[in-house]
């Protein structure tokens, strides 16, 4: 939806948080050319954290309003709106955030709809709003970085089942070779634990980032990671587009193109991507991605869409 779109449908702007490992943003706007306020609170403790949020959002309400109220979290979170712990997060290792009860600490005091859902849900809605996945209904957005988060959308919505997607946990068969130790505690060959950002860094072996070129080694198990993700996604539930980014993607512009063609040999002619490509692009909002992915889970909440 374009932004007049989105204006027209509300007089008063979306007030927007994205709770993340070690920052919070609280975002006032109407979507990413109409960013009024933007402010960030640093992630420590619940008890510190979110009061210091509820008061930037209880200021906001003092002023202008804001018509909703979108929340995008870190996972684990409980999604379902009839489990009592529905907007909690789950078991986190973040110490002291296990069981912190986030839509009844920030929701439930503004008399304005809201939405809550993965920070990578959020991203992958905003990108799909105002970013590279305009006019799609099948999204994925992934973000590489300290972790691997995957958003996807099915038919216009992020999917549910007992959980929201967790595709960077899916085990993959190991190159000829590697027998890198994964950092995931949960399994010994699993994407995030063989191809997130800790995961380089143990690869790296003391090696500093700037001293490692393209050509490196290092650098064909994550491909090949990254790539069995992707075609996992496309025979899931077939994105049009995947929008992959985080540090590690953004910092060695390098591997886009090689996950792509990775992704092309290993479908193996037995899926037809849409032309033109590429299939696997850079989120086009950027780093605004993830704060405008709490504004656009704002705006579906005010129109349902
Ligand atoms: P988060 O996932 O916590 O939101 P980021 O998306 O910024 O954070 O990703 C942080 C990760 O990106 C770190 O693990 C870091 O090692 C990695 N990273 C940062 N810069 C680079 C780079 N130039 N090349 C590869 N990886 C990088
Ligand atoms: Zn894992």
């Amino acid at each position: 939806m374009p932004d007049s779109a989105v204006t027209a449908a509300a007089d008063r702007p979306y007030a927007g948080v994205e709770l993340g490992g070690t920052k919070c943003v609280c975002t006032l706007a109407f979507g990413p050319n109409a960013i009024l306020d933007q402010r960030t609170v640093p992630t420590t403790r619940p008890e510190e954290t979110l009061p210091a949020i509820l008061a930037i959002l209880r200021e906001w309400d003092g002023q202008s309003g804001f018509a909703a109220l979108g929340i995008a979290s870190f996972g684990p979170v409980q999604l379902h709106p009839a489990s009592p712990d529905y907007g909690h997060i789950l078991a986190t290792p973040k110490p002291g955030w296990s069981g912190a009860d986030i839509v009844g600490m920030l929701a439930g005091r503004f008399a304005v709809p809201a939405a809550f859902d993965t920070d990578v849900n959020g991203a992958a809605l905003a990108e799909m709003r105002w970013g590279c996945g305009q006019g799609m209904r099948d999204f994925a957005y992934v973000t590489v970085g300290t972790g691997i988060g995957v958003g996807l959308v099915v038919h216009g919505a992020p999917t549910r089942g007992i959980g929201h997607s967790e595709i960077g946990h899916i085990r993959l068969p190991r190159l000829a070779g590697d027998d890198f130790s994964s950092i995931c505690p949960y399994h010994t060959d699993c994407v995030e634990g063989l191809a997130s950002g800790p995961a380089l860094g143990a690869r790296l072996r003391g090696r500093a980032l700037a001293d490692v070129g393209p050509d490196d080694p290092v650098w064909i198990p994550v491909v090949d990671a990254l790539a069995v993700m992707a075609h996992a996604l496309v025979c899931g539930t077939g994105p049009m587009r995947i929008a992959m980014g985080g540090g590690v993607l953004a910092g060695q512009p390098h591997l886009l193109p090689r996950i792509n063609a990775a992704l092309i040999d290993s479908l193996n002619g037995y899926m037809n991507l849409p032309q033109p490509g590429p299939f696997v692009v850079q989120p086009k909002l950027g780093g605004q991605a993830g704060p405008l992915g709490s504004i656009a889970l704002a705006a579906e909440a005010a129109t349902g869409a």
